[in-house]
């Protein structure tokens, strides 16, 4: 089963054929808020069913996917979309709602529900994060246009949850692999062919690679690799420094 995540209700365009292209295999498109712009969710319900989280600023929409690993103690993942302004339920008397960017509101929210992954949609900038033992995923558009708008194929595969964000008009992708039961991170950075893979739980945060490659290796930034900033070949020489092997690269 795979999800597209969408959020570009106030874009003011058709919806570019980017985006029907990288949703064309998805089974369901989950699109958190309210698509008020007709020509985009004609489009988006071309290519598969869609679900909407409309306006009620109180109202969240949750589902269970099933999964299917004999390792697994868990059988479902409850998924939970959420508007973008929003409360939950009953909490409204102490909570405010939340505004642009504003991390914290979301992590009370994630902390509210029983869930296992909050997709949300408040942010202008794309994230899949972890809050406690809960995944967040917002995707990101831009009021202004096609700019810093991405979109998400989400997969979950046995154990692992698989989120792909695209940035559109770009070339420019990053996966996140978590383990759902060890929460175990790995990240891939990708620019037309060229993949730089990061895993998580091996860097031992050395610098070797910031050190050689500020350009390219940002830690104070997300995404924290720069894919596109300088080539493939001078990117793999930092990379064949790593002292921990947290870092390696694809060519596909
Ligand atoms: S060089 Fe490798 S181990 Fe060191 S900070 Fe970079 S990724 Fe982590």
């Amino acid at each position: 089963m795979t999800y597209g995540i969408i959020l570009c209700s106030d874009l003011d365009t058709n919806l570019p054929n980017e985006v029907s292209e990288i949703f064309n295999d998805v089974d369901l498109i989950l699109h958190p808020g309210e698509l008020k712009n007709n020509n985009i969710k004609n489009e988006l319900e071309k290519t598969a069913k869609l679900i909407e989280v409309k306006d009620t600023d109180l109202d969240n929409y949750t589902f269970n996917h099933k999964i299917e690993s004999s390792d697994s103690n868990k059988d479902n993942i409850k998924i939970t979309i959420v508007y973008g302004d929003v409360y939950p339920k009953g909490e409204s008397d102490d909570m405010e709602k939340v505004s642009e960017g504003d991390l914290s509101q979301i992590y009370s929210i994630a902390e509210y529900l029983d869930t296992d992954i909050l997709i949300y949609g408040n942010s202008s900038k794309s994230s899949v994060d972890m809050f406690k033992d809960k995944i967040l995923i917002t995707p990101s558009f831009n009021n202004e246009g096609l700019s810093d708008f991405s979109i998400m194929l989400m997969d979950i595969v046995g154990d692992e949850l698989i989120v792909k964000t695209f940035e559109i008009g770009k070339s420019i992708s990053t996966t996140l692999n978590i383990n759902l039961l060890t929460k175990e991170k790995v990240k891939e950075y990708s620019y037309n062919n060229f993949t730089v893979v990061w895993n998580a739980k091996k860097c031992i945060h050395a610098g070797e690679c910031w050190r050689n490659l500020p350009e390219v290796f940002k830690p104070a930034e997300k995404p924290w690799v720069k894919i596109n900033i300088k080539s493939p070949d001078e990117i793999k020489e930092v990379i064949d420094k790593c002292p921990s092997g947290a870092l390696s690269y694809k060519e596909n």
